[in-house]
């Protein structure tokens, strides 16, 4: 059965680095340790163990002064090994390894000790020491990932065609993540905010989880016969994205990315010709409105919001927002200051460019110093950030405003309306259960949403 690397963040601010672990398990642990090149943990052959040592308490394992340690962490002076790691033998790096196991074949991993976050998970996990950060990474099956992605990612309840098809797009992505995880040792990690989400959680016999993965059974997305870039997300608000209209390229970041054929926006309309075509405001206003769309997702409570904003809210953290985006490298390029760089007082907000679903691709703020041009869909959900409000981004950047203004023509208040959550690219959950509700199976729903991929087996 095929094996996959799960790299563990616990959503820390530094994602897959971490400054220690503490590991247990029930009947002790078994902690081998290795140095290995970059090539052999490649290929998975660390070769002949440097130890073998048996714990009965939790480990602690961190890296100092370029060196591995792996303790007993009840005890101050016994049973402490370490690892030299950073030599260079023939020019070549070497790392500290730890393996570690448990009899009980489950072990629970934290970053502080006794902490209310650890995690327990089924597996054997491999412990990368790099002079002076560790890294943390999980074996597990290809089928039993599969499992914790449906935990974290579908509820129970939703019809079994749909967490079918969520369970194939869960095991392609793993075969092919749109983040290259080579030079973090893994195949993905374990951050929907980066991968999927990744819930570990005993299953119960023939819950639908179980019975998703094992009727699905190495069944993936292909394209060309290689792994799709089986992307999802929550509510697609009426009509799913092109990937180009949402995503910039990995390497380049150039945006907008090169188009791929098999995520194309595809309307979740049921009889309604308008639907077909480009998605612009006034049908986005329409579908809003609507008492009952007839979409396949608008029974979900995601797929319309509003969110009201004062000119305070406006004043206050649309500035400190942009000033912040442009300091992180992942988006200061998706930020256009005016010629002035300054903001003055907002005048008025603009979407002047969408995609072909009604997603925000440009959104122009014009403001008394200038205008300020944001681009693709993450960076203007996250424009919107306000504390007062507990947001952390907008839902979705499937909206359109109502401006309300003063005598000056300055702005006093934003209107936001919104349908859906999340980019709106490939599967969406909610459609998948409108679609499955309709009687349609894991196969319909998968061509419906990456109409040129095709189901295979690995
Ligand atoms: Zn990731």
């Amino acid at each position: 059965m095929k094996s996959i690397r799960i790299g563990l963040t616990n959503n820390s601010p530094t994602p897959l680095l971490h400054e220690r672990c503490y590991v247990s398990g029930k009947g002790g642990l078994s902690v081998s340790g290795f140095l290995a090149s970059k090539e052999q943990l490649d290929n998975n052959d660390l070769g002949q163990a440097l130890f073998t040592r048996v714990f009965n308490d939790q480990c602690l394992i961190e890296v100092k002064d370029k060196t591995l340690t792996i303790k007993n962490s009840a005890s101050v002076s016994t049973n402490t090994f370490s690892l030299s790691c950073g030599l260079k033998t023939n020019s070549i790096k070497l790392f500290a390894v730890a393996m570690i196991k448990s009899p009980s074949g489950t072990l629970t991993i934290s970053e502080n000790q006794n902490s209310p976050l650890a995690k327990t998970y089924v597996g054997q996990l491999m412990i990368i020491a790099d002079q002076s950060k560790i890294r943390t990474v999980l074996f597990h099956t290809l089928e039993e990932y599969v499992q914790s992605v449906l935990h974290g990612e579908i509820p129970t309840t939703y019809h079994l065609e749909a967490i079918k098809a969520q369970a194939i797009c869960a095991r392609t992505y793993a075969l092919n993540p749109r983040v290259n995880h080579k030079p973090d040792f893994c195949n993905v990690c374990d951050s929907y905010l980066c991968c999927q989400c990744f819930i570990e959680k005993p299953c119960k016999p023939n819950s639908p989880y179980e019975i998703a993965t094992v009727e699905t059974e190495k069944q993936i997305l292909t394209y060309q016969s290689q792994p799709a870039l089986a992307l999802f997300s929550s509510c697609a608000g009426g009509h799913t994205e092109n990937y180009e209209d949402c995503f910039s390229d990995l390497e380049s970041k150039a945006f907008p990315a090169s188009p791929i054929p098999y995520l194309k926006g595809v309307s979740e309309t049921l009889n309604d010709p308008k639907a077909q075509g480009v998605i612009d405001e006034s049908f986005l206003k329409e579908l809003w409105q609507k008492q009952e769309p007839q979409t396949f997702d608008a029974w979900s409570k995601n797929f319309r919001w509003l969110v009201k904003l004062s000119k305070q809210d406006l004043e206050s953290h649309i500035h400190h927002n942009l000033s912040q985006l442009i300091k992180q490298e992942d988006f200061a390029l998706f930020v256009v200051p005016p010629q002035s760089g300054m903001f003055g007082e907002i005048l008025s907000m603009n979407i002047i460019k969408r995609g072909v679903g009604g997603t925000a691709v440009k959104l122009k703020i014009e403001t008394s110093k200038g205008a300020w041009e944001v681009k693709k869909e993450l960076a203007i959900r996250k424009l919107f950030k306000n504390q007062n409000l507990n947001l952390k981004r907008l839902a979705s950047a499937k909206v359109f405003f109502d401006q309300i203004k003063d005598d000056k023509g300055q702005l006093t208040n934003l209107h936001i309306y919104g349908l859906g959550s999340g980019h709106g690219v490939g599967l969406q959950q909610v459609g998948a259960e409108g679609l499955a509700r309709l009687g349609r199976n894991y196969s319909d729903i998968l061509s419906h949403y990456y109409a040129q991929a095709k189901i295979e087996k690995i």
